[in-house]
């Protein structure tokens, strides 16, 4: 038999470009394909799990390549659409495919010499069921707790350790170390099965003899077995320890007893966590006039256009149009990926959805645990067996769900496409999941529906000149009328001592009448922790964050003042440092102030709070939205959380506590955001029956956005926007990549900023802006400086990045700057 000769590009989770190339050893020529993960040597000691992009026969031109050490898939993990994908979005935002691949796979999947693995906490040690090597690296990590990839080599060998890493992962023996570490569970069921011996009904009749003379308990549990069973008995019938107790009213003692004697085997199998959790399904609804003329459009639409905006106002019944598209593309035998901004909101859209459509509905998120993901990944990709769950048809999450192996979307819903949370930060790649989403749709040839009351100015831009259909939805659904704005001026309210702390007169007048009402009530306020700042009111010294250019806030209850930006904490001074004097005062107020205050002004009211402080817990978002739909709570006071698209029937009132500093933030988006949340959580109020009330509280309550408010006039602020955007060249006449530079020597970066602006600027003109030092000039003790490459819409993008590409690998190549760290972000948020 002829063999021919195997090469594999594999690509390696490392911020590193392109592929590499290995060989494949001829016993494993009919084992490799592409989207399957291998073991290979990377460097001289490290091992990696990389994933095979391609398989060719085409040597390398330069050096001998190494083997491949095995292959860890039997199946592909990934799909040829996600290496597609990976790629624009390598291109697109200008990071490396290896950078990609390591934001898209769950950590479950990667291993490599430096991750880190640890113990799964419900491990038992138990040696029979253990391999030697199995044994030998579970001993270690029971004395170590955590061992690197690199370290295990060194127990097992490299050639092995990864597939040995792999199946201990499956087996829920040891687990990828995580930042996020939750309170990890697999789920996992005891299954009683009758043994082998007594499966002839020879055996058996004579086990039953012998029960019955001394052993009655025992005999009926084996009988409430074999009537679960039926007859003929099944080889294969197992049931569940707790199911088979609770039928048989048997005692653990008779079960053990039956264990013991050999007739019933236990096995521990892992289930699904994501079934029971809601099985009545509820299909029928009907849509509105104005709904139905809505969906007609809507379709008619996505006939034309692989994206079609959906403006509807707060509360008009979007989800519902939604569900009804979504219900046809599963007709279609398609899947659909349904995108929302914030992780609080897929607890009440799921809720929604699984009245619909049952479990075929799966949530991907990054609170769940790494294993949690890795399921509903396997689940997507058609290699989790069909008795752990059925295939998932509608997958709900933020950003990163868009990264799992579908093979046939028919529909991409993204749900309040404007929010600013689909735009991923740190670490590259920096993409945005509504942008992304819309090119994942074109290779799969799906449509895209972008949703929101708000829309970004972009995608309104995009759905006025035709790329974009647009579809509107003027009406609240139900005749509900849109709230009533009230605008609190500050200045008034302070002039004639209205004021109680933060709250204006007007403000508790409404919140007391909502709760005599016994009505609910919302208040945000867009910074958390308790003062803003604290100030010695003789010097004006303010305390600073060691490590960044920030001023630190004030939190009460651990009574610290925290950096938001780098986590830095420390104890509140006595005294100011500057000066001595022990006169310091709190300036501006969080949501901790909020929560504190207000509990003084109005001791009965039940308060809760929801904002990044308060729902650090896995569960913490459930619980409070929880309350708060079941009236346990009055008012829920919290950050921009509770301004996104949460749904609840008995809000009366919502306040604004201050509008100001979301007003002056300096942004070309300030004005658009500030639009975009204030009428956000305006829609909270008022959903069913009774027309809710908003109050704006500002010191500034002409301002044109407030205005636009008032009148829910979103054309208005667009206009002006639009208008602004063309004058300062923004975004959508102009796109934006910001590169930014960072290093701890300010000289050094000072130097090396203005040596790369000056050649950019060689390269576009007057089209660099910078460098200059951001708003948060030092993060975590690194110096950042930034230039801002504006490109005119109608240019080739892609050239104009390949040259800012050429300008920074130059750049890079002056040794003074090697050490500068260089990030670039294309469409900045
Ligand atoms: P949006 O997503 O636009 O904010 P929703 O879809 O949440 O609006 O609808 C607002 C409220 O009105 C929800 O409670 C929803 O259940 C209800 N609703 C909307 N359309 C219908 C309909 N056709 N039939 C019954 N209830 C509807
Ligand atoms: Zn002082
Ligand atoms: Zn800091």
């Amino acid at each position: 038999m002829e063999r021919v000769t195997l090469f594999v590009d594999v690509l390696l989770p490392l911020p590193l470009p392109g592929t590499f190339t290995y060989r494949v050893p001829f016993a494993l020529n009919d084992a490799v394909q592409a989207g399957q993960r291998v073991s290979v040597q990377f460097g001289p000691r490290k091992v990696y799990a990389g994933l095979i992009v391609k398989i060719h026969q085409q040597p390398p031109q330069k050096g001998i390549p190494k083997y491949i050490l095995s292959v860890l898939d039997s199946r592909p993990v990934v799909n040829d659409f996600q290496l597609r994908f990976w790629q624009w979005i390598a291109g697109y935002y200008m990071s490396t495919l290896g950078e990609v691949m390591a934001a898209a796979l769950p950590s479950a999947f990667k291993l490599s010499s430096e991750s880190k693995v640890v113990l799964s906490p419900d491990f038992v040690p138990d040696t029979e069921t253990l391999s030697e090597p199995e044994y030998r690296l579970t001993e270690a990590l029971l004395q170590k707790k955590k061992l690197t990839v690199h370290e295990v080599s060194r127990i097992v060998g490299y050639q092995k350790v990864l597939p040995l890493l792999k199946t201990m992962i499956e087996r829920r023996l040891i687990m990828m170390e995580e930042e996020l570490v939750q309170q990890y569970k697999p789920k996992k069921t005891k299954m009683i099965k009758l043994s082998e011996a007594f499966l002839d009904e020879r055996a058996l009749q004579q086990l039953m003899d012998q029960l019955s003379k001394r052993a009655h308990k025992q005999l009926e549990l084996l009988m409430g077995f074999l009537t679960l069973s039926g007859f003929p008995l099944k080889k294969d019938f197992s049931v569940s320890k707790s199911d088979l107790l609770h039928k048989t009213q048997a005692s653990e003692n008779a079960l053990k007893a039956l264990t013991d004697k050999g007739v019933f085997v236990q096995e521990e199998v892992v289930i699904s966590r994501f079934t029971g959790e809601n099985n009545e399904t509820e299909k029928t609804f009907s849509l509105s006039a104005e709904q139905q003329k809505a969906f007609h459009s809507l379709k008619e639409q996505m006939q034309e256009h692989r994206v079609v905006l959906l403006h509807g106002v707060t509360s008009s019944g979007k989800t519902e149009l939604y569900i009804k598209l979504m219900e046809e593309a599963l007709a279609e035998g398609k899947q659909v990926l349904y995108l929302l901004p914030e992780i609080a909101l897929t607890t009440q859209i799921i809720n929604r959805l699984r009245k619909h459509f049952g479990d075929e509905v799966g949530v991907y998120h990054s609170r769940y645990n790494q294993n949690e993901r890795a399921e509903v990944w396997e689940n997507v990709a058609g290699i989790q067996s069909a008795e752990v769950h059925k295939p998932y048809r509608i997958i709900l999450g933020p950003r990163s769900a868009m990264f799992l192996p579908f093979d046939r979307l028919g529909l991409v819903i993204v749900d309040e496409e404007h929010d600013s949370s689909y735009k991923q930060f740190d670490p590259a790649p920096r993409y945005n999941a509504r942008d992304a989403v819309i090119y994942l749709a074109g290779l799969h040839d799906a449509r895209v529906v972008l949703g929101s009351a708000t829309p970004a100015v972009e995608t309104y831009f995009n759905a006025q000149n035709g790329k974009y259909g647009l579809v509107e939805l003027s009406e609240r659904f139900g005749g509900v009328k849109m709230p009533e704005i009230i605008v609190v001026n500050m200045k008034e309210e302070k002039r004639r001592r209205m004021l109680k702390s933060h709250f204006s007169s007007v403000l508790l007048h409404h919140i007391q009448a909502a709760l005599d009402d016994k009505k609910q009530v919302i208040l945000f306020q867009n910074r958390r922790g308790f003062s803003t700042r604290i100030e010695c009111e003789q010097c004006n010294w303010v305390p600073e964050c060691k490590y960044c250019d920030v001023t630190m806030t004030y939190h009460k209850k651990s009574q610290l003042l925290k950096c938001h930006y780098c986590g830095y904490s420390r104890p509140v001074p006595a005294v100011c440092e500057h000066c001595g004097s022990p006169n310091l005062v709190m300036q501006g107020f969080g949501t901790e102030k909020v929560e504190e205050e207000l509990a003084m002004i109005l001791p009965d009211a039940k308060i809760d709070r929801m904002d990044l402080d308060t729902t650090r817990a896995k569960n913490a978002f459930q619980r409070i939205i929880y309350d708060f739909e079941n009236r346990k709570t009055d008012i829920l006071t919290g950050t921009q959380m509770v301004t996104k698209g949460l749904d609840f029937e008995n809000v009366q009132v919502v306040g604004i506590l201050s509008a100001d500093n979301m007003l002056s933030f300096p942004d070309f988006r300030a004005h658009e955001r500030s639009f975009q949340m204030m009428e956000q959580v305006s829609g909270r109020a008022g959903r069913k029956d009774k027309q809710g009330i908003v109050i704006i509280q500002t010191w500034q309550p002409k301002h044109p956005v407030i205005q636009d408010v008032v009148q829910h006039d979103y054309q208005s602020m667009y206009n002006r926007q639009l208008a602004e955007r063309w004058r300062f060249r923004y975004p959508p006449y102009y796109r934006l990549v910001m590169v930014k530079l960072k290093h701890k020597k300010p000289e050094l970066l000072n130097e090396a900023a203005a040596v790369l602006a000056r050649d950019m600027k060689a390269r576009f003109g007057n089209l660099v802006y910078g460098p200059e030092y951001p708003m948060v000039s030092r993060v975590k003790n690194w110096y950042i400086k930034q230039i801002m490459l504006k490109i005119k819409r109608n240019e080739q993008l892609s050239d104009r990045k390949k040259e800012l590409q050429e300008a920074i690998s130059e750049f890079k190549k002056q040794t003074p700057y090697k050490s500068v760290r260089v990030q670039i972000d294309v469409d900045p948020q």
